[in-house]
């Protein structure tokens, strides 16, 4: 396995690889688990060059956020990387990505008003600009992305569609712990309570499941619905529980064809994210 610091070094490995077959990117910020995994696996089987890159996006953090502390641990992501059959990866620095001066960035608009963008400003500015240099650094043909963050997935959906990128995303579902907690970097910082705690959101996702099953179909209460069962858990702050319309992310007043319903809230040092997709259709819904 190839490990890349430089854009230049990298961009040497993938030219010598280009005309094997298709070339695949899984875009990370490290400290893997089966989440990341599943993702390199997939690309794995699609592509004949598999790269992962592993860089924690200064761009993407807010001031009073996490840059600082966020979990890494090079030697074993190397490690596991090598385990899943990854050819390359890309491990630049935060000067290498925004040398001095850097002045250029990537904005997807509306999209990115609502959920996390609400509470998060600049966030996905700093994402859709990281995965457009990383594009453009890499040109993979296939790009890999988790669904567990559903609002990123849509961004990069709609900015590949809107500049005319050549590279077709691929949404991997979310991996989960077996009580359903969504693996994620950030659950590193749970105490052994609040990690106990953290399964409500996905407690009131299935929730939510089970009551459009039995044909509920209106999103205000079933929105209320998951609040109530968030807001008994006291190590637990709610910052939203929201249902939109896929892909746009639109407000909807009855529940119909593709939908997201996203949950974001609080646990002690951690903001945890989760969400299920729902498609209406294949609930026998017209
Ligand atoms: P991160 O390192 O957290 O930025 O994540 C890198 C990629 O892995 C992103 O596309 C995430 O959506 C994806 N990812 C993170 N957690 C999970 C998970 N539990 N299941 C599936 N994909 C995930």
């Amino acid at each position: 396995m190839k490990i890349c610091q430089t854009i230049a070094s990298i961009r040497d490995f993938v030219r010598s690889v280009r005309n094997k077959g298709p070339v695949g990117l899984v875009p990370t910020m490290g400290y893997f688990h089966e989440g990341h995994l599943a993702l390199m696996r997939r690309a794995r089987q699609e592509c004949t060059t598999v790269v992962v890159s592993i860089f924690v996006n200064p761009i993407q953090f807010g001031p009073s956020e996490d840059y600082e502390t966020y979990p890494r641990n090079t030697e074993r992501d190397l490690h596991l990387a090598r385990e899943a059959g990854v050819d390359a990866v890309f491990i630049p620095g935060a000067a290498e990505m925004y040398p001095e001066g850097y002045a250029t960035y990537v904005d997807v608009e509306r999209l990115t008003d609502k959920l996390c963008g609400r509470s998060r400003p600049g966030h996905f500015r700093g994402v859709a600009t990281v995965v457009t240099k990383l594009f453009n650094i890499v040109n993979p043909d296939i790009a890999y992305f988790g669904e567990k963050d559903a609002q990123q997935l849509q961004v990069i959906r709609k900015m590949v569609r809107d500049l005319n990128m050549p590279v077709k995303v691929v949404g991997i579902p979310t991996v989960r712990e077996p009580d359903g907690l969504a693996m994620s970097s950030r659950n590193t910082y749970l105490s052994p309570g609040e990690r106990r705690a953290a399964t409500v959101l996905y407690r009131a996702l299935q929730q939510v499941c089970r009551a459009v099953a039995k044909g509920e179909r209106d999103p205000v209460y079933l929105q209320q619905m998951m609040k109530e069962i968030i807001n008994q858990e006291p190590l637990v702050q709610l910052e939203y529980a929201e249902i939109y319309q896929l892909p746009d992310l639109e407000p909807l007043s009855v529940l119909k064809g593709d939908v997201l319903v996203a949950v974001a809230a609080r646990c002690g040092r951690a903001r945890l994210i989760d969400n299920v997709r729902l498609n209406m259709e294949s609930l026998g819904e017209k």
